[in-house]
């Protein structure tokens, strides 16, 4: 059976100025590592044998209907603009419509060097390759917005990083691939047409009931606000907030160095690369805005009334704190079971936060254990968790069935650290039984499962991994 792909492509037809036509370099041996059915059928991608899924994904085969690509963009990373950087080692295969009625890219990242390769090889290894498809489709069962994983192949190839890596390609579904560097690309060099193109194609692809530039900005902020407190809300340090990381869609894009917080510390960094902690924990929600600002930044750049434009993106950034914040709170109350609002609760989730931080306790055990009466267990010397749970259970006291509100809050499950690297040491020798059991369990995060408790166990003292490296 020949896999059919059901293309329907909309960024092609932009225009050279958006990207370059690229094929995938081919690779020598492609073998399936990874297929996700579901996601498949979602997309209507059909009726394929192993071979053609491995011929296809690992960039050897062009599916009828692609029309490959690699996406033109820029962005400021760590603060410093780069004016050109674009997809350097991803190729845009299309668009499919998907049964839910939304439009998806199918992209592979991994598949060889493009015009916007710099120095890069162009290729992916695979520990990153698999520590997306992992988090990745856990962040999608947590229900936060994300780029998904549809496949994983192994190429047969060596990459060479520290020393030869086996060589894989990621094949990445997103809503789409706008970023916030997109839009700062034809800004920077003053095309004023084609960021008028791209605002309108962003609009009708993405937020349709959006009016103009400004409506476009109002509506990334509300997206982009409502993920951070999301990621906030499940321990995530994404890691590499650069503005071509932070995407016009509101999903979260770009697993490099991310990583999810064991034992809970504000200014928490993992990403060996982020040496002044810009991207910390506690910083994500000032990154977002700070993000923003560059789209603002850039959207204005077509305006005709340029002063009146400043005064409306002000005030449209001005306001996502608060967005935030108001977010953060409803998720972290339902978080301690309150749905409904009272005035101390901002006080009652930071002084829990505050005692978790000093106790060392594991943020998602703290948090699944609360309904579950046993919090108090996570503390070496519980003696401040104790006053501040009956002051929560006072509170409490006015709710309906906390229980159930936490329960659905908070996951039992999250992709820990110390079992992402010891999943990829496992799937270097060619075991992929952590790999797959990881992939299985994550799907229901909420459900406790049994003969999955060691998928809660926090790491001990020699498994706690303190640096994480980006994808290159
Ligand atoms: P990232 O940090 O993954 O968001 O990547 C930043 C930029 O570097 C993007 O333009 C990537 O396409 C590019 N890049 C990352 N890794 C490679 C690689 N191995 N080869 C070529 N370009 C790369
Ligand atoms: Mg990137």
């Amino acid at each position: 059976m020949t896999m059919h792909i059901p293309f329907d492509n909309t960024y092609a037809h932009l225009g050279p100025n958006f990207y370059s036509k690229q094929l995938p370099e081919p690779v020598t041996a492609p073998q399936l590592i990874a297929f996700n059915q579901p996601l498949a059928d979602l997309l209507q991608v059909s009726g394929s044998s192993v071979q053609e899924q491995a011929e296809i994904f690992g960039g050897n085969q062009i599916p009828s209907g692609a029309d490959p690509l690699a996406q033109a963009y820029a962005g400021h990373q760590f603060g410093t603009y780069n004016p050109q950087l674009g997809d350097g080692r991803a190729i845009l295969l299309g668009e499919v419509l998907g049964q839910d009625g939304r439009r998806y890219d199918i992209q592979l990242k991994g598949s060889g060097r493009t015009p916007y390769s710099r120095r890069g090889d162009g290729r992916a290894w695979l520990g990153p390759v698999l520590r997306e498809y992992v988090v990745s489709e856990a962040m999608h069962a947590l229900g936060i917005p994300t780029t998904r994983a549809l496949a994983a192949v192994a190429t047969g190839e060596t990459v060479w990083r520290d020393g030869g890596m086996p060589g894989a390609v990621l094949t990445r579904v997103a809503a789409s691939h706008l970023r916030v560097g997109t839009f700062q690309l034809f800004a920077a060099r003053g095309q004023t047409a084609a960021l008028r193109q791209l605002t309108d194609y962003a609009i009708s692809r993405h937020y349709p009931q959006a009016q103009g530039a400004m409506g476009l900005l109002r509506a990334v902020r509300d997206a982009q606000a409502r993920l951070i407190a999301a990621w906030m809300s499940v321990g995530f340090i994404h890691g590499v907030m650069n503005t071509d990381n932070s995407s016009i869609s509101g999903e979260t894009i770009d697993y490099g160095p991310c990583a999810f917080m064991d034992h809970y510390r504000a200014d928490q960094v993992f990403s060996s690369i982020d040496r002044m902690g810009r991207y910390a924990y506690s910083n994500q929600p000032s990154i977002a805005v700070w993000n923003l600002a560059q789209l603002a930044t850039a959207l204005i750049q077509q305006l005709d009334d340029p002063q009146q434009a400043v005064d409306e993106a002000t005030e449209i950034v001005h306001a996502m704190p608060a967005l935030i914040e108001a977010e953060w709170l409803r998720l972290f109350r339902r978080k301690i079971g309150l749905t409904g609002a009272a005035s101390e609760d901002m006080d009652l989730i930071s002084d829990l936060l505050q005692i978790m931080q000093q106790g060392d306790a594991d943020f998602t055990n703290l948090f699944s254990a609360l309904a579950d009466g046993t919090a108090g267990d996570q503390f070496k010397e519980p003696q401040a968790f104790e006053a501040w749970e009956r002051r929560w259970r006072q509170r409490c006291a006015q709710e309906q069935d906390p229980k159930a509100v936490m329960r659905a809050a908070n996951p039992v499950y999250i992709p820990r650290n110390h079992r992402i690297e010891e999943m990829i040491a496992g799937a270097v020798v060619g075991d992929y039984a952590l790999f797959e059991r990881m992939n299985q369990v994550l799907a229901r995060p909420y459900t406790r499962q049994e003969g999955a408790e060691d998928l809660c166990r926090p790491p001990q003292e020699n498994e706690v991994v303190t640096a994480t490296f980006c994808g290159t």
